[in-house]
């Protein structure tokens, strides 16, 4: 981002406003206990500074003993009320901000997961995402610090409201006319003496202001570095890349970026430069200033003091709540300041979050068919992605036979797996139209539509769960189902070797008897998810690409047992994989330029499926 750029004072508060709005919305209670525990712990140290001053009034002057006890006595009753208040609504706010760093988060993940998946094709998305997170990381930039500061300047404000409550008599009660000192009694005077007090209250927060500036300017730099930390920094800890680190001496790399010019953590780094620079004497010069001011204070509260304006007790009250009252100006100041700064690192955040999401989300109920006999037709379906010039499907018309296995080969970037990005509605059509039982599958609900496919991705993933919990991708789960669909996609063999059966967590992160799975294994382990999931429609992309020519011929000897009752549709560029498959679609630069059987094909020899079929034949073992 470019944090050089400039906001207005306008834009900040309203930018800085929505935040506050939507965190307000999402966590009420967080956000009331917090306010409520920090507006509390601002105006309760005056009930104190008020009642002691009390105290040492009558200890200075009439020395009642009655009515001293009883001052004694509600100023320890006070306190322990305000301890014990402060307490319950400390506990309060803690509870409800347990896992604060979760909940912001959460709003960020949330929005991934709900946004249309044409987004997340868009550089544009995960570069915010990025950015907002780098900023998080980096400087505490962002979202997170949008309630720290509210709080802040809540507690400033409060501190300012009962400092002013207890210091107005500070100006209003006159010192005897007939000292010399009777000048602190003109109303001159005190104008002046607030003028100055009020001009070095804001003096040192400006200057604070100023030297905390350099850090939101410099986040470019500091992001950086910390991405170069973040790569750099942890290659020594990282497994997978140890043996390359240590064969090509990789360490010096990293330190060269570790320790250059960019790096923010050493002393040669240009945010050292200015910590000793700018950022340093503006903040010298900030702490300075502050001090010259409770100087001004002692000095003009004495003074009256000594010309009888009020007795000793009242000089304690009259410093802290003036002392008070100038630091939560500053605190105001300041605040008000990093809420302007934080301004522009909303900007990312409300953009990443306004992405908009335009694909219509339709209402239709899918019909449970018991029979599983689902119609899926592709009707002149046209598709371009988005941003770009070419078409990747061009009038592809297609009907899935109900119960029958479709293959799908072509060349890479054929249009292959587009063409299933397209059923499962990750993308509409640009033309035309898919129709589910001859309505526009765009009218049913996504849920819904969903749950008529299981799909086992080529990129898929596992979790480190229990093998059981990966199968079925839920906790309450039927362990006897899962074992069969274990079975069924031909994981028996390396299930009976698994200490605990389909309890055995899968890798080592949550258990250290979690076991390691190969690629093939791996495979294995989302067909039996897919087979889990039970759906009508069964599609595997390049279902065996992982696996070895024998764990191949295991699966695709088995396809039919795997398959049952269930439309499935394969997707591969091995055409061996496909000859099982009772019609084979044959792609080209995204259209379908043949249909049928393999042996109708492989008889063409004009057409594209020969010469892929040829092409390939050496390689082949099944
Ligand atoms: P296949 O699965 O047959 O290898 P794809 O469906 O992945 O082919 O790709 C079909 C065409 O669409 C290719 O020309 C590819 O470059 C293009 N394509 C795929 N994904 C994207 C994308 N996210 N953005 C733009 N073009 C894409």
């Amino acid at each position: 981002m470019n944090s050089n750029k400039k906001m207005s004072i306008r834009d900040a508060i309203t930018i800085n406003q929505r935040a506050f709005k939507m965190l307000f919305k999402m966590y009420p209670k967080m956000i009331i206990y917090r306010f409520a525990a920090v507006i509390f712990s601002a105006l309760a140290p005056y009930v104190e500074i008020y009642l002691s001053a009390l105290v040492i009034n009558e200890l200075a002057g009439e020395r009642d003993a009655g009515r001293l006890k009883n001052l004694v006595l509600i100023t320890l009753l006070s306190t322990a009320i305000i301890a014990l208040a402060g307490a319950i609504l400390n506990k309060l706010k803690n509870v409800y901000s347990a896992g604060i760093w979760y909940k912001l988060d959460n709003i960020y993940i949330q929005k991934i997961l709900d946004t249309d998946y044409v987004n997340l094709d868009n550089t544009e998305t995960s570069d915010l995402l990025y950015r907002l997170y780098q900023n998080n990381n980096s400087g505490g930039w962002g979202l997170s610090r949008v309630c720290t500061y509210y709080e802040s300047l809540f507690s400033a404000l409060f501190t300012v409201l009962g400092g002013v409550a207890l210091t107005v008599s500070l100006f209003t009660k006159k010192v005897d006319g007939s000292s010399a000192l009777d000048f602190l009694n003109s109303p001159l005077f005190v104008i002046i003496m607030i003028a100055i007090m009020l001009a070095v209250t804001f003096i040192s927060p400006a200057l604070y202001n100023k030297s905390n500036g350099y850090w939101a300017k410099h986040s470019d730099t500091m992001n950086l570095s910390n991405r170069l930390f973040g790569f750099f920094g942890y290659m020594g800890s990282k497994k997978d890349i140890a043996a390359d680190v240590r064969i090509y001496e990789q360490e010096k790399i990293c330190e060269k970026h570790n320790c250059d010019k960019y790096d923010t953590f050493c002393s040669k780094g240009s945010l050292a430069k200015l910590g000793r620079g700018p950022i340093g004497l503006y903040s010298a010069a900030s702490e300075a200033v502050s001090v010259m001011f409770t100087g001004i204070v002692y000095a003009f509260v004495c003074l009256k003091a000594l010309g009888g304006a009020f007795g000793l007790g009242s000089v304690t009250q009259y410093i802290a709540s003036v002392t008070k009252v100038s630091t939560g100006i500053s605190k105001l100041v300041a605040y008000f300041g990093t809420m302007y700064e934080n301004a522009l690192f909303l900007v990312p955040v409300f953009d990443f979050l306004d992405i908009p999401d335009n694909m219509y989300q339709g209402t239709l109920t899918v019909e449970k068919r018991r029979d599983r006999k689902y119609e899926i037709e592709f009707r002149n379906v046209s598709f371009k992605y988005p941003g770009s010039e070419n078409y990747s499907l061009k009038n592809v018309n297609m009907k899935f036979e109900i119960g029958k296995r479709l293959a799908v080969v072509g060349m890479n970037g054929s249009g292959k797996t587009t063409f299933i990005k397209l059923l499962c509605r990750l993308y509409d059509p640009t033309e035309g139209e898919i129709l589910l039982s001859g309505i526009d599958i765009r009218k049913y609900n996504y849920a819904e539509y969903m749950s008529i496919f299981s799909i086992v991705f080529q990129d898929f993933n596992l979790f480190a769960f229990k093998l059981s919990e990966n199968v079925a991708s839920k906790v309450n789960y039927d362990k006897e189902r899962v074992s069969e669909s274990l079975v069924k996609a031909g994981f028996s063999d390396r299930l009976s070797e698994m200490p605990n059966g389909i309890d055995t967590f899968l890798y080592k992160d949550l258990d250290k008897n979690g076991v390691d799975v190969s690629g093939g294994e791996a495979q294995k382990i989302a067909i039996a998810r897919a087979l889990y999931k039970d759906s009508p429609f069964l599609i595997l992309d390049e279902p065996t690409a992982a696996l070895d020519p024998i764990a191949e011929a295991e699966i695709y000897s088995k396809l039919g047992e795997i398959v049952e009752d269930r439309t499935a549709i394969y997707i591969s560029h091995r055409l061996s994989s496909c000859k099982f498959c009772d019609e084979i679609c044959v792609f080209h630069e995204g259209a379908v330029i043949q249909k049928g059987t393999h042996e109708s094909l492989v008889s063409d020899k004009d057409g594209k499926y020969y010469e892929l079929w040829n092409a390939q034949a050496q390689y082949y073992t099944v």
